[in-house]
């Protein structure tokens, strides 16, 4: 990516296609995954294509068509749940991997969020992915159990799509912003989800089924 910077890694693999871009949380600081790219010749087999601190600072460790290792590691007995993915694959070989400094549930700095927008928007022009919930993708839809709370709760997957669908420039994030999909996913549960209202506080909602009302609707009931 242009106008980044760069730290390579000899955690890298051989060529892949990529269908989508994965985002996780590092429970950590970006400043170590910096290390493990330097560390020479001992290699941590551990790695992703960019790194994004709390600060925005964007760190490129890995071209975009060369593998980084960032989901290799599958749930047993829990298959992944994204359908961009072949059966048997393994997810490094279709993901690009975004590592994000911090810790699952914690507020993302706006700085962050508009670093990680950023780089979304040149990944997709550049790749020519087409935005939706199959292309910006966490941790949790390869690996649902182990890596349920990653990148967690805060992800600000809404704002993501919204920025890549709308090419506008992103506002400043809100309370509103909490992907709803990452909290179902991280709280557990399929048929209800949470948002967070502008106090703070969690509000149920049920998520909405228009078609099958529709349905009963037009048959008259
Ligand atoms: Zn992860």
């Amino acid at each position: 990516m242009p106008d980044v910077e760069r730290v390579p890694t000899a955690a890298v693999g051989g060529e892949i296609t990529p269908r989508g871009v994965m985002s996780h949380v590092m429970q950590g600081w970006q400043a170590t995954m910096i290390r493990w790219a330097r560390e020479r010749p001992r290699v941590t087999p551990k790695s992703a294509h960019f790194t994004i601190g709390r600060d925005g600072r964007i760190v490129q460790h890995v071209p975009i068509r060369r593998q980084a290792w960032h989901a290799g590691r599958l749930d047993p007995g829990e298959p992944p749940r994204w359908s961009l993915l072949p059966p048997g694959a393994n997810p490094n070989d279709y993901a690009i991997g975004i590592e994000h400094e911090g810790f699952s549930g914690e507020p993302w700095p706006d700085a962050q969020v508009q670093a990680t927008i950023r780089v979304h928007r040149w990944l997709f022009a550049e790749l020519g992915l087409v935005p939706s919930e199959e292309t910006v993708i966490g941790h949790f839809v390869t690996a649902p159990a182990s890596r349920a709370a990653d990148p967690g709760p805060t992800w600000p997957r809404a704002r993501i799509l919204d920025a890549l669908r709308d090419g506008d420039s992103p506002a400043v994030l809100t309370r509103a912003d909490y992907d709803r999909a990452a909290l179902r996913a991280f709280l557990g549960v399929r048929e209800h989800s949470y948002r967070v209202r502008e106090d703070e506080r969690w509000q149920y909602i049920e998520i909405r089924r228009p078609m099958p009302t529709t349905d009963r609707a037009s048959r008259g009931g």
